[in-house]
């Protein structure tokens, strides 16, 4: 028997409500039917009010990883500005290295932002095509402003591709109103999507350039997506119980509302700051690695006092029936990651954060 919902709070893979796992088993239909255009054109319009886009969202069968390469592949030839502040940052920077892209990686310290002076800074003194920047970084839990990045990245005529895997569906997102070139997510974070597919908007300009960028491969050519999406369906085989999955899950979405969505979070985020000095006052050293007012609403990554260690931590917490994350990297033993995302509520996190407080006053 599987636990009651609320308990699985991993950045990622999060849980999965068990009427959406439901909807996966549902019987292959042939995905040039009728019948797949019309599921298509649900998950579309489902998506389209969650990225706030008039454009198509790309539903692509591949992990959020796919995506961010597919933003590079179409991205106007010419060298790649990379702001990187933790993993998930750094893989992009990799990806375009790895793509061929001549790539200029400006690092601050995992747990910050970019102050908007230092992009201005490179932006100004070299010519680039294109800026890559994670919304949410997963790895450290700190969330930049996207609005004032891009402006920044469109005055000096350079894309700005932006990897929101656990920011959409959960932080406030407008892909039009801030003019995104190129934005993505995956199934099962913000989402709380089972794992497997990817999503993505493209910009009008940013596709009218790509289809002019030679060697942009064929799996994630986003021309092939655009060109597919016009026809209510997908260039290869998609992946139809993560489909269904979705389906079941915009509609859910939609009865919420995705500004009533955005405030669970941001209510979750302010309930984990709260327990955070509630547990400082009483002593316990612990604190947010991501400065106040640059929180992601979805990951709290927090430090722990120097003699814990979050192997344990992690694992005290799993025998009261609770799972959240270690920290990433270098921070693996030294933080700890919990994610509250997709359909956890403050309710549910705050049965978990019980429960750490207890293994904590051990
Ligand atoms: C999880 C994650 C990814 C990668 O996702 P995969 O689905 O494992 O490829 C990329 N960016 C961020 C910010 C993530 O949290």
């Amino acid at each position: 028997m599987s636990a009651a919902f609320g308990t699985f709070f991993l950045p990622g893979p999060t849980e999965v409500r068990p009427e959406v796992l439901e909807a996966m088993a549902r019987p292959m239909i042939g995905h040039r039917s009728a019948a797949f255009a019309d599921l298509y054109e649900r998950i579309d319009t489902g998506l389209r009010s969650v990225f706030r886009t008039a454009r198509p969202v790309y539903c692509v069968t591949s992990s959020a990883t796919g995506m961010m390469e597919m933003a590079i592949r179409g991205a106007p030839e010419g060298p790649i500005l990379s702001l990187v502040n933790g993993a998930f940052a750094e893989r992009f920077a990799r990806i375009a290295q790895r793509c061929g892209r001549r790539t200029r990686v400006v690092s601050v310290p995992w747990g910050e932002t970019h102050p908007l002076d230092l992009v201005e800074q490179h932006l100004a003194a070299e010519s680039f095509s294109a800026m890559t920047v994670v919304h949410s970084e997963t790895s450290t839990g700190a969330a930049c402003a996207l609005g004032p990045l891009t402006d920044l990245a469109h005055r000096y005529g350079v894309m700005i591709l932006v990897d929101s895997v656990t920011g959409v569906g959960a932080m406030p997102v407008e892909t039009d109103a801030l003019g995104l070139d190129f934005i993505l997510s995956g199934s099962q974070k913000a989402l709380a999507l089972p794992p497997g597919l990817g999503f993505g908007v493209a910009s009008e300009a940013y596709i009218l350039q790509a289809s002019a960028v030679p060697e942009r491969g064929r799996y994630l050519d986003p021309v092939e997506y655009e060109e597919a999406a016009l026809r209510a369906g997908t260039p290869t085989t998609p992946a139809l119980p993560l489909f269904y999955a979705a389906e079941a899950q915009m509609a859910r979405i939609a009865a919420e509302g995705i500004e009533q969505r955005w405030a669970r979070h941001a209510a979750m985020r302010r309930y984990t700051e709260q327990w955070v000095e509630a547990q400082r006052a009483r002593g316990v050293a612990i604190g947010f690695l991501a400065r106040p007012g640059e929180r992601s609403d979805t990951i709290s990554c927090l430090t722990l006092p120097t003699a814990r260690s979050a192997r344990e931590v992690v694992e005290g917490l799993a025998a009261q029936g609770f799972t959240i994350g270690r920290g990433y990297g270098a921070m693996q033993d030294s933080t700890i990651r919990i994610g509250h995302m997709g359909d956890h509520t403050v309710e549910g996190l705050s049965r978990c954060l019980e429960a750490l407080g207890a293994v904590l006053a051990q």
